[in-house]
């Protein structure tokens, strides 16, 4: 692929950080046919897998970025959510009759996810993309930010470039927000987690799981090429178990799948965190992605609140790179304000629906149990709890809205 450094020095826009988020964003502004630099520090691409799944506003989005149909054609769409309590099968929530387009869940890992994104920069030639390269200083002057950058392949050598606006996609410890000075808050939510992805031999096809009991929590979501996701919640005795036999084990007892000799990936273990900042832009540097906010993956928001940046940013970009001086502060307050506001949201969801699943002990989990069959049951609260966990309702999730100028 075509990642060589133009011979212009000065950027229109450059993106640091090929996650997910910068990738998305590149392609956006490829579309539009604005010249953009994309760096990355990893010299490869990552084999790994957290997020797996996306919601239909994200879909939306990638219809957007003429992605739609290659995310959906590799993906499983997920229609139903089983849950399960200490009895058996406490009720299920359906995704297929929610007002959207796209009525499922898309699980794809996020490899795939990525590499389909970064096999479409190639469609962009106002792209281009360089692996192996690291931020490592920014300096903000009146009509650009100067960024110096390491070439981390071998030769360790470094190069300034100029850009009238730089994006940092650059990750929850985001080097970007520190260079800016931007004060931000994290905090643990003081909980942990295994997961791994096996072999499906379950027989549940494209159906996700959940099981919420007193001897703990367990999640189980199908993904492409006949494998199925498991992440179980650890409890302060079994914190140190963070082996691929404990899963197991944990598997049977709340599930009664023996998952135990499948072919499986890596154990990956993990204690959710929030981060919020303060505002996502000073002088001509804005932030977007983890970088800008981190919820718990417990409810697969974190991405797909990403996307929603970069799809707004992308339509401001176009305006901040054409308008005056004066008018850049008011499209970048409308940013802050809907994008900060969006990601409130999120975390809030993530942290309840963290705090409802987490509970275990007889007592709790009976309250839970009531409640949880109550709703899935009967309450007119079940037609609410799907459009809910699809992120339907989160504030500006709404597409062609009207940009800058316009907070409502
Ligand atoms: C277990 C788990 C499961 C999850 N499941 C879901 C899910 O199902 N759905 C969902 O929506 N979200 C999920 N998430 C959250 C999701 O993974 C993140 O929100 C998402 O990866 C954020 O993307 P990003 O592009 O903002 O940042 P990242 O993916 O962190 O990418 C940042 C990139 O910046 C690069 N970088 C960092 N510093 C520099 C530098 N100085 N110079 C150049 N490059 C740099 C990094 O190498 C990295 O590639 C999950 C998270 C976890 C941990």
């Amino acid at each position: 692929m075509r990642h060589k450094y133009d011979t212009n020095p000065h950027w229109p826009v450059m993106i640091v950080g090929a996650g997910p988020v910068g990738l998305l964003l590149a392609n956006f502004l490829g579309q539009r046919g604005i010249r953009c630099l994309l760096i990355e520090k990893r010299a490869q691409t990552i084999d790994w897998s957290r997020a797996i799944g996306i919601t239909p506003p994200s879909l939306e989005i990638l219809r957007l970025a003429g992605l739609h149909c290659e995310m959906t054609n590799q993906g499983v769409k997920v229609q139903e959510a089983v849950v399960h309590d200490d009895r058996g099968r406490a009720g299920s929530l359906s995704f297929n009759q929610i007002p959207s387009r796209y009525r499922f869940i898309l699980t794809l890992p996020q490899s795939k996810t990525m590499k389909t994104l970064e096999e479409a920069l190639q469609r962009h030639p106002s792209v281009t993309f360089q692996r192996g390269t690291e931020l490592i200083k920014l300096q903000s002057g009146e009509q650009h930010v100067r960024a110096k950058l390491k070439d981390i392949t071998g030769n360790n050598r470094t190069e300034t470039v100029n850009a009238q606006w730089l994006v940092g996609t650059d990750g929850a410890d985001s080097p970007t927000r520190k260079m800016m000075g931007i004060h931000f808050k994290r905090r643990p939510y003081g909980l942990s987690f295994v997961m791994a992805d096996y072999e499906d031999t379950t027989g549940w096809g494209d159906e996700a799981h959940l099981f919420f009991t007193q001897h703990g929590s367990l999640e189980s979501f199908p993904l492409p090429d006949k494998k199925r996701r498991w992440i179980a919640l650890l409890d302060g005795e079994n914190n140190a178990k963070t082996d691929k036999g404990w899963l197991e084990q944990q598997t049977l007892l709340l599930s009664g799948k023996d998952i135990a000799g499948l072919r499986c990936s890596p154990i990956f273990y993990f204690e959710p965190e929030k981060i919020s900042v303060s505002r996502l832009w000073a002088d001509r540097t804005i932030l977007a992605g983890d970088a800008a906010h981190v919820m718990s993956p417990i409810g697969g928001q974190g991405m797909n609140t990403g996307f929603a940046d970069a799809e707004f940013l992308a339509s401001l970009l176009p305006e901040l790179l054409n308008r005056s001086e004066s008018e850049h502060e008011e499209i970048l307050n409308n940013y802050d304000f809907r994008r900060r506001r969006a990601a409130r949201s999120a975390r809030r969801r993530s942290a309840l629906g963290m705090w409802v699943g987490t509970r275990t002990g007889a007592r709790a989990s009976t309250i839970r149990s009531v409640l949880l069959r109550r709703i899935l049951l009967k309450s007119p609260l079940r037609e609410k709890l799907a459009p809910h966990f699809a992120m339907l309702n989160i504030p500006f999730n709404r597409l062609n809205r009207p940009h800058a100028g316009f907070i409502n």
